[in-house]
């Protein structure tokens, strides 16, 4: 094994969004001089981070969650002045009401943008005449951006050298388990190569579906989550719908976002992007049953359903789809809020699982963060 591997201050597992932005505040901010992140695949971002919808929310879409709502209202401005290199806000964004299956009216829909302190104002002709009058009650236009995930990646890749974090692509954890002198060790498998260990006193599980797929003294997380596979398809928007983004809330919903890494649009629709679901659990790997899933597209039924409330979206074009597993917390099926998970393992002192929900929520996640007396001295 190699020295510089056998003792860290912190292991990151998941070169995530996540895992990323964590690596780099140990070693930022809170002088952790040996970090080491650990990923999977052959590239940082390259799964939930890469293959999303790039929304950066500012609570529109959470009508039933007030405290997620909220949460992105505030962490929006943050996220702006953060990631300014990352941010698409040359479109403008539509949220439209349905009519009927609506869990929301127009104007409960303004009542609660006004009560968040979110920016909404009633879309003009123009905007409104995308859609259907008798699918569609009212249509305004918000502040809502989308952000480049490749270019977030660049940030992490850049950071993280900066930051002298180790990072090891294509190496798989397997397990997490106690050391006799109160440590954390870490059995890794590379892509190619031999099996190896090492240990750290600190363990970062960001994994996303991942998360309860480590074994040895790992306990699992005590939040349960709900697995889905999804699929958002990349199309080519037609003229009129090339510099908008929309939302159909909040029922009968679907979305068309630009995405700016591919220069394209997602279309993600509430029924059939969801493909299949199913409770998390122990041994069944997430990763590995997508990988298995035939990717059929249901592009067909999304543009279907999508072009009666908005004609225009007859003419998009059908490039590729992104399916991925989204990992969400079974408590929040109900009313979609998306808090984080920070869960701190009290069988396996110095673990800890985190899990984003979105991209926004990094602060809420720094915040846990600083509130934890982590040691930076050497293990
Ligand atoms: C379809 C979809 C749409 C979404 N839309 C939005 C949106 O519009 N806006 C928004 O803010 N959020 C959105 N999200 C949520 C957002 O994508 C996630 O919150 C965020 O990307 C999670 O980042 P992460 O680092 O936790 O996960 P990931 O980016 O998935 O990173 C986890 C990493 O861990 C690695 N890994 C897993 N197991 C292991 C292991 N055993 N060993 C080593 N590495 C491992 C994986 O390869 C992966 O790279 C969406 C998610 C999905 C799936």
């Amino acid at each position: 094994m190699e020295a510089s591997l056998l003792h860290q201050d912190a292991v990151v597992i998941g070169g995530g969004f996540y895992g990323c932005a964590i690596a780099i505040y140990l070693a930022r901010k809170r002088g952790f001089r040996r970090v080491l992140l650990l990923e999977a695949e052959p590239k940082l971002l390259q799964r939930a981070s890469y293959n999303n919808q790039a929304r950066v929310h500012n609570g529109y879409h959470y009508p039933r969650s007030f405290t997620t709502a909220y949460r992105s209202r505030i962490n929006l401005p943050r996220f702006v002045e953060d990631w300014p290199q990352v941010l698409s806000t040359n479109f403008t964004k539509l949220y439209a009401i349905a009519r009927r299956n609506s869990k929301v009216t127009g104007r409960q829909f303004e009542r609660f943008c006004h009560e968040i302190g979110a920016r909404i104002e009633p879309a003009d002709k123009t905007f409104k005449s995308l859609f259907e009058p008798h699918l569609i009650e009212d249509v305004f236009v918000v502040q809502e951006y989308a952000f480049d995930s490749s270019k977030l990646a660049r940030w992490a890749e850049t950071e993280l050298r900066d930051a002298h974090v180790e990072v090891r692509l294509n190496s798989h954890v397997d397990s997490i388990a106690r050391t006799a002198d109160g440590g954390l060790s870490v059995v890794i498998c590379p892509k190619s190569g031999e099996t190896y260990r090492t240990e750290g006193r600190y363990v970062f599980n960001c994994t996303y579906s991942g998360l309860n797929q480590l074994s040895g003294d790992f306990p699992g997380t005590q939040t349960r989550l709900k697995q889905e596979v999804t699929e958002m398809a990349l199309v080519e928007a037609p003229p009129e719908l090339l510099d908008v983004g929309v939302t159909v809330m909040d029922g009968p919903f679907f979305s068309m976002m630009p995405f700016p890494a591919r220069n394209l649009h997602t279309l993600s629709h509430v029924r059939y992007t969801p493909h299949q679901n199913w409770d998390d659990q122990p041994g069944v790997d997430p990763y590995e049953r997508l990988r298995r899933y035939p990717r059929e597209t249901r592009v067909d039924r999304m543009i279907r359903d999508v072009r009666r409330y908005m004609p225009a979206a007859a003419r998009v074009k059908y490039v590729d789809s992104l399916f991925e597993i989204k990992t969400v917390l079974a408590k929040n099926e109900v009313d979609d809020g998306r808090p984080i998970l920070f869960e701190k393992h009290a069988s396996l002192p110095g673990c800890y699982s985190v899990l984003g929900g979105k991209i926004d929520n990094i602060y809420d996640v720094f915040e846990r963060l600083d509130a934890e007396s982590l040691i930076d001295t050497a293990y």
